[in-house]
């Protein structure tokens, strides 16, 4: 991994910007700082605009593990041409038989998991208490998104605990999820087969986009930085020493300046 703001790092940028590519990414800990709270998650002002005049440029697309209504709500009026949720699953098209297996197998695990609560510790039983999709249970969510759900722990009250817990909750679930791993989160999903590497490849081909840029900064937008594509530019929001992303930013806040570069480069490149 090398950093994006580096000699190589722009030279790729510059490369990649002379083939007007596809503009992938991620939302949450990407395009916006990730929060204690995933309900109040936003996106700054200065986001908005710089996705605006991306948008003027090239396609741009968000891929992103929220539920697809969820995400439509927190760009926040920001239009973009591709929105893809539940880490690659949700196209927004509710008929396709592949979403409808998934939500019968979520709603089976979500009920399992009601039926038997998690280990008490930290986690004292269902509160009830429904936050824009989220069930707190004592400083752990569990996020019904439909199609996927994310069980966020880092707000339990010793979260390592509360992974320990939860893994063990999980593994009993029928049929048994794919679970994946990330910042103090599990996801779990119907199958291994769709995640965003699948998604993207997919959206390139249907849509014939040569070449795709894609910022994410978690384990399931690894998917992507796994398949080193050889037309796919992976940068990974924050340094990870078992990233297969090309390169990375420091820091989530890095963001915004990698777009201004790359809106200069596009123009540059027009
Ligand atoms: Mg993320």
């Amino acid at each position: 991994m090398h950093p994006f703001f580096s000699k190589t790092g722009i030279a790729a940028l510059r490369e990649w910007c002379r083939h007007r590519p596809l503009f992938a990414l991620d939302y949450d800990g990407t395009l916006t700082a990730l929060a204690n709270d995933p309900c109040e998650v936003s996106l700054s002002t200065t986001m908005q605009a710089r996705l605006r005049r991306l948008r003027e440029s090239v396609p741009v697309a968000v891929l992103s593990g929220r539920h697809r209504p969820e995400l439509e709500t927190l760009l926040n009026g920001v239009a973009v041409d591709f929105m893809i949720g539940n880490h690659g699953l949700d196209w927004g098209d509710p008929t396709r038989p592949e979403l409808q297996q998934a939500q019968s197998l979520v709603k089976g695990w979500l009920e399992q998991l009601q039926a038997s609560p998690l280990p008490a510790t930290a986690l004292d039983g269902w509160s009830r208490r429904w936050r824009c999709g989220l069930v707190d249970l004592s400083g752990v969510w569990i996020e019904d998104k439909q199609y996927t759900l994310t069980l966020h722990y880092r707000n339990a009250a010793d979260p390592d605990q509360a992974m320990a817990a939860i893994s063990a909750a999980l593994s009993g679930l029928q049929p048994a999820p794919q679970i994946s791993g990330g910042k103090r989160v599990f996801n779990l999903f119907p199958n291994a087969e769709t995640n965003k590497g699948s998604a993207l490849l997919r959206l390139m081909a249907e849509q014939g986009f040569g070449r795709a840029i894609f910022f994410g900064d978690d384990d399931t937008d690894e998917d992507v930085f796994r398949l080193e594509h050889p037309d796919i530019l992976g940068i990974r929001v924050g340094w990870h020493p078992d990233s297969h992303a090309r390169f990375y930013l420091r820091r989530q806040q890095d963001m915004s300046k990698a777009l201004a570069y790359s809106l200069a480069c596009l123009r540059r490149a027009a």
